[in-house]
C-alpha cells in the first residue's frame, strides 16, 4: 500500500514542549475559492508528463502493466484508477520526462520518518495529517493512525470532513483530535465558495463528537464571505447545535501567513471591492456567547490543543 505524500514536515512546539510531524496528503475533496494551497489540490494520484522533451516512443504505454496510459491523438492519457503505482513507466522513459507529482510512500517509509522523530515527541507533539486531506486516501491514511497508536504515537487529524461516513469513520478510530474545517453555516454558500455541500461534512461531524472523539472546528475567516458578525453569530449557533466545544479561528491576517506564507488574495479583493474591517475580539465573543471555547491559530504554529493529553486507543 503506498500513499501519495506532497511533503512532510517537522516542527518543534513553543516552549520545548516536544515535535510535531506532518503529514501533508495530496488531494483535496474541496474547490475553495480562496485556497490557499492549490498545489494540494489537483488529485492524489497524478503523472506530470512533459510533452516538448517526450519522443512519442510509446515505452511508457507498453511497460504499464495496468494499462493506465495511453496515447489518444499524440496526448498521453492517464488513468488514475488502475494505476498501481509501480513506477515502470517513470523508470522507463528514456529522458526521464514522466514523474509523479507527489512523492509515493509505503507505510514502512513513512513510519521510518515518524520513528525518528518519535523520542522528541514529548507530552504534546505527534503526528498530524494534514494536506490537502487525508480523507481522499482513507486506506493508507487509516493504517498509517492505526499504526502510530500500535507504537502510542498520538495523532491529529486535519480534514475538511467531506467524505462518505465510512471512510470518515475509520480515520476517525484511531485520532486523538480532529480538526474539522468548517467553511460556512450556509449551505447554498457552502456550495458557492466550495464547490461541495457542507450537509455530509455536518453529518461526519456530529458522528465524531457523538462517538467522544475530540474535535475541534476551524473556522477560516474570509473578507466578504464570512466575516461579519452575523456571520459569527450563525457558526455559533451552527456549532453550538453540532455540540461543538472547541473552535480555532483562523483570521484574514494569519491565513495570508499560512501555509508556507503563500499569498491569500480574497475573492472580495479580487472582485475590486474593499473587504470589511475584521475585529477578531468582537468575532470571538459572538462565538463565546454560544458556549464555544475559541483560541486563535497561530501562524505555522502545529494544531495541537493545549488542553489534549494521551492517546485514545484504537
Ligand atoms: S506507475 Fe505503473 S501502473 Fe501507474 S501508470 Fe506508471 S507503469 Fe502504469
Ligand atoms: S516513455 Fe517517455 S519519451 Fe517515451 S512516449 Fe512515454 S513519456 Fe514519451
Amino acid at each position: 500500500m503506498q500513499g501519495n505524500i506532497f511533503k512532510i514536515e517537522k516542527n518543534a512546539l513553543p516552549d520545548g514542549q516536544g515535535l510535531t510531524t506532518t503529514i501533508y496528503f495530496k488531494g483535496c475533496p474541496l474547490r475553495c475559492s480562496w485556497c490557499s494551497g492549490p498545489r494540494f489540490k489537483t488529485p492524489p494520484k497524478q503523472i506530470l508528463w512533459d510533452s516538448r522533451r517526450c519522443l512519442f516512443c510509446g515505452l511508457c504505454e507498453a511497460e504499464c502493466p495496468a494499462g493506465s496510459l495511453r496515447f489518444v491523438s499524440n496526448k498521453l492519457v492517464f488513468s488514475p484508477d488502475s494505476c498501481t503505482g509501480c513506477r515502470s513507466c517513470v523508470q522507463n522513459c528514456p529522458p526521464g520526462t514522466l514523474r509523479f507529482a507527489a512523492m509515493l510512500m509505503s507505510l514502512d517509509e513513512i513510519m521510518d520518518v515518524i520513528g525518528a522523530d518519535a523520542g522528541s515527541y514529548g507530552l504534546r507533539g505527534g503526528v498530524i495529517l494534514s494536506g490537502g486531506d487525508a480523507l481522499l486516501q482513507p486506506e493508507f491514511a487509516s493504517a498509517l493512525l492505526k499504526e502510530c497508536h500500535r507504537r502510542s504515537i498520538r495523532t491529529t487529524v486535519e480534514t475538511t470532513g467531506f467524505s462518505k461516513p465510512l471512510a470518515f469513520s475509520r480515520l476517525a478510530a484511531n485520532t486523538d483530535l480532529l480538526i474539522m474545517d468548517i467553511k460556512h453555516y450556509c449551505e447554498k454558500k457552502h456550495v458557492r465558495y466550495t464547490g461541495v455541500s457542507n450537509q455530509s461534512i455536518l453529518e461526519n461531524l456530529d458522528f465524531a463528537v457523538a462517538s467522544g472523539i475530540p474535535v475541534a472546528a476551524r473556522l477560516t475567516i474570509v473578507p466578504g464571505i464570512n466575516d461579519t458578525l452575523y456571520d459569527a453569530a450563525q457558526f455559533g449557533k451552527l456549532l453550538a447545535a453540532h455540540r461543538v466545544k472547541d473552535v480555532i479561528l483562523l483570521t484574514p491576517k494569519q491565513f495570508s501567513n499560512y501555509k508556507n506564507g503563500q499569498l491569500l488574495i480574497s475573492p472580495c479583493e479580487q472582485n475590486g471591492g474593499a473587504p470589511s474591517p475584521f475585529n477578531a475580539l468582537q468575532y470571538i465573543a459572538a462565538l463565546q456567547g454560544f458556549g464555544l471555547n475559541v483560541r486563535q491559530a497561530a501562524g505555522s504554529e502545529p494544531l495541537v490543543l493545549p488542553d489534549q493529553s494521551g492517546s485514545r486507543s484504537a
